[in-house]
């Protein structure tokens, strides 16, 4: 692992995937370093079969499909894609960087970082009389939709990953229940006009998920109001999925002395990080208006190869 690349990108989701494609296309010699067993991110991880509705020239795709469509395209140009490699320490060397992985230093002469939010790790509602019937009809996480064909489905969510589910669900559930703690759903106002005229969709804000019942698995859920009465009839659901967002997990870039606002790396317009030959593109990333979208991250990363090429002279 020790040759010198000149880009070497960190995290194998769309963003680093489509980074590798840029790099291929200017004939740089690239590596992708992807900490998990397979590529894709999110969408591989999270929601292999949620459709995807707002990518461009894809008026719907599902995650696993826009991830093969995605390796189709970044692997006709030789790189290295390293799986299982955590990318874990960086220090300067002559010319460039040496990351240290778990499997192993890595030498480049710039960084392209698409690291994500890091781990998935769900945000759990963390009550014991909910989360003790996580496997047995509730999720965090879901892989097969169709474990919820046929049945009453509660989605505990209002921002766009909830809303996501709802949809995707609408017409295979009996019956999707979405609820939100607040007064307002903050998904998309589409997808809001949408559930909201769906026969078999009903949305419920100021609810929280307060208990849940069933024997070998759900049976009912008990919810209460914001303002912590409890609803005094209990929801009939088989399926629940709790969509409340993800836990970050990007500290060790700040170990790394980059600069950042949160949880996140901030940029300039060229993608560039504090550190010279350091960019960041996708989820990872700030600047004033970033939005979390695959679509925008697909143009940052085109920016910070294209910034790379630059400052490779
Ligand atoms: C349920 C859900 C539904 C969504 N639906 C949509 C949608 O419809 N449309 C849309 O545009 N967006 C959607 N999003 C958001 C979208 O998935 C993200 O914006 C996108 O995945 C960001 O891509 P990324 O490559 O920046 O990060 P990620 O997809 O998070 O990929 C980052 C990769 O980096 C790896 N990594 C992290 N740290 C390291 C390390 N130290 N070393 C090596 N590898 C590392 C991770 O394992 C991961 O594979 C959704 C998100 C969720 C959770």
């Amino acid at each position: 692992m020790r040759d010198m690349r000149d880009v070497t990108i960190v995290g194998g989701g769309p963003i680093g995937l489509f980074g590798l494609y840029c790099a291929g296309l200017h004939h740089l010699k690239a590596a992708l370093l992807e900490r998990l067993d397979r590529v894709g991110g999110q969408l591989e991880h999270l929601y292999p079969e949620k459709p995807i509705y707002d990518v461009g020239g894809f008026p719907s795709i599902t995650g696993r499909q826009l991830v093969q469509q995605l390796k189709q395209q970044a692997l006709q140009y030789p790189a290295d894609v390293l799986t299982g490699v955590e990318a874990r320490g960086l220090q300067e060397i002559p010319g460039g960087y040496r990351v240290e992985t778990s499997q192993g230093p890595v030498d480049t002469r710039v960084l392209v970082l698409t690291a994500g939010i890091g781990e998935f790790i769900p945000r759990r509602l963390n009550v014991a009389a909910v989360d003790q019937f996580e496997g047995r009809g509730l999720y965090y996480v879901v892989h097969d939709l169709s474990e919820f064909d046929g049945k009453r489905v509660l989605v505990v969510g209002g921002g766009d990953s909830a809303a996501d589910w709802a949809m995707a669900l609408a017409n295979r559930a009996s019956h999707v229940t979405m609820i939100h703690r607040r007064d307002q759903f903050q998904c998309h106002v589409d997808s809001q006009a949408k559930l909201q005229a769906h026969p078999r969709v009903t949305l419920l804000p100021n609810r929280t998920l307060n208990a849940v019942f069933g024997r070998d698995s759900v049976e009912s859920a008990q919810l209460q109001f914001s303002d912590g009465s409890v609803v005094p009839d209990l929801l009939d659901v088989d399926r629940i999925i709790v969509a409340i967002g993800l836990l970050p997990g990007t500290a060790i870039f700040h170990e790394w002395g980059l600069q950042m606002d949160g949880h996140e790396i901030r940029v300039g317009t060229d993608m560039s990080t504090t550190m010279p030959g350091v960019f960041a593109a996708g989820d990872i990333c700030t600047y004033p208006g970033k939005v979390k979208l695959i679509a925008a991250g697909f143009g940052e990363v085109a920016t910070a190869v294209e910034a790379s090429l630059h400052y490779l002279g």
